[in-house]
């Protein structure tokens, strides 16, 4: 970058902008930064205007145009089958957060609203992911998710939990204004539970370490972000984001959490009657809705990490028939993928009402929630993805029953080019 430019050979150098190229003549002022850099006052300005106009799109994107928490609900109903509370506590929690953003004058009145983090809690394939991706997208936020068991505190092998603003910001084009009001889902957070529920003497790495080092990011600081990811050094330009109006929304299966409230909730029924924990058991919802801070601190979760995720929200084992339901039913569900792709090759593709719940229960089987039934379609379809392109004509397919538990080959029917 030209600094000090040699003028006259002979006679030493003059100073210029690094940014234009103006001489110290031409500029009303030139600022001198380290090693022989100068920015000039016009350059100074564009600079100024540059950000001021990024953060002014971003107070425009949410001012007035926050979608209400009935529009993010009923966005959400086109990709989420189920979970109805958790999709009303999700859209009351985001519509907050981002009015809260939109409105950063309110904020110098005394009363300051604080951020409203969220933590998931549900079993695998339920929707977690789901639903912080879907709300990512309806308010045009840049969105990230990372895998909290990929993480360890700054010193130890694995990733410094900085890399994962990285992420958002890479998610964002480098825009660190959008980053900075973005979305990140962090997975797998019961997984950096710390092993006992006493304070162990040694250091313990994965856990508690993971959830210590992640305070800070989630409440709201300025972070130096390593460019180019992994471990942080010095001498290394470092990225300078704020998290304050991050949103951050954990999700885990928390598994073991239900039998603790079980068990608590059993020892001090509190009027539940004489039906004991077998009742409860069955029920995850109503076990769900006794939750307090205590089980998960029980679990591992340390009580400085659970209050800076004030919202919790639980999310159902999904049923069969919301299996069924997730087959069919949301704007991109598989079979309704599966049969746009084949429309391309002039097939028309049916599953039987038999189909589907066959599907349903090798899910349920499975235990692997909505996660498993990509893979169980795609499995059914792989023979006759093989096949039909090489086929003549327009056709009809139909997957019954038998060709899901049977691995029968579907029924196929020639159709007439005009039908
Ligand atoms: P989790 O994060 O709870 O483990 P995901 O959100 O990753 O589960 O779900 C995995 C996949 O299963 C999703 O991409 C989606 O296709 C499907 N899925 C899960 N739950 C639902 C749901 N409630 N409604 C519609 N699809 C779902």
């Amino acid at each position: 970058m030209a600094r000090l430019r040699n003028t006259n050979g002979n006679n030493g150098f003059e100073r210029v902008c690094s940014f234009c190229g103006r001489s110290a003549d031409m500029a009303r002022r030139l600022v001198a930064g380290p090693n022989d850099v100068f920015i000039c006052n016009e350059c100074v300005e564009v600079c100024r205007h540059i950000l001021e106009d990024e953060d002014q799109d971003m107070t425009a994107q949410f001012s007035g145009n926050i979608p209400t928490p009935h529009e993010l609900k009923a966005y959400l109903d086109l990709f989420i089958i189920g979970q109805e509370e958790a999709k009303k506590a999700l859209s009351v929690a985001v519509y907050n957060h981002y009015k809260r953003i939109a409105n950063p004058a309110r904020q110098q009145d005394d009363v300051e609203i604080e951020k409203s983090n969220v933590l998931l809690i549900g079993p695998t394939g339920t929707g977690k992911t789901l639903l912080a991706k879907t709300l990512a997208k309806k308010l045009k936020v840049p969105f990230a998710i990372v895998d909290a068991t990929t993480l360890t505190e700054a010193g130890y092998v694995g990733e410094d939990v900085e890399n994962i603003l990285l992420k958002l910001i890479q998610n964002a084009g480098g825009n660190i204004a959008q980053a900075e009001r973005g979305i990140i889902y962090i997975d797998e957070i019961d997984k950096i539970a710390r092993k006992g529920e006493n304070v162990s003497i040694t250091r313990d790495v994965s856990g508690e370490g993971v959830q210590q080092a992640l305070l800070k990011i989630i409440e709201g600081t300025v972070a130096s972000v390593p460019p180019q990811g992994g471990r942080k050094h010095p001498n290394q330009d470092l990225i300078r984001l704020d998290t304050t109006n991050i949103l951050f929304i954990c999700g885990g299966a928390f598994v073991g959490l239900d039998s603790h409230i079980a068990r608590r909730v059993v020892q001090h029924p509190m009027g539940f009657g004489s039906e004991g924990r077998s009742t409860w058991e069955r029920n995850l919802k109503e076990l769900y809705r006794s939750l307090h801070p205590d089980d998960l601190i029980h679990f591992g979760m340390i009580p400085e990490f659970i209050g800076r995720l004030p919202i919790t929200v639980c999310l159902e084992e999904l049923s069969r028939d919301d299996l069924r339901r997730i087959i069919t039913e949301p704007k991109n569900a598989i079979v309704k993928q599966y049969q746009a792709s084949l429309a391309i090759d002039n097939v028309q593709l049916e599953f039987t009402g038999d189909a589907i719940d066959a599907i349903a229960d090798t899910a349920i089987k499975q235990k692997t929630g909505a996660r498993g039934l990509r893979a169980i379609v795609e499995r059914l379809m792989t023979d006759i993805m093989f096949d039909i392109p090489s086929l003549e004509g327009r056709r009809r397919v139909v997957i019954t029953r038998d060709v899901v538990e049977q691995s029968q080959p579907p029924e196929m029917y020639s159709l007439q080019m005009s039908a």
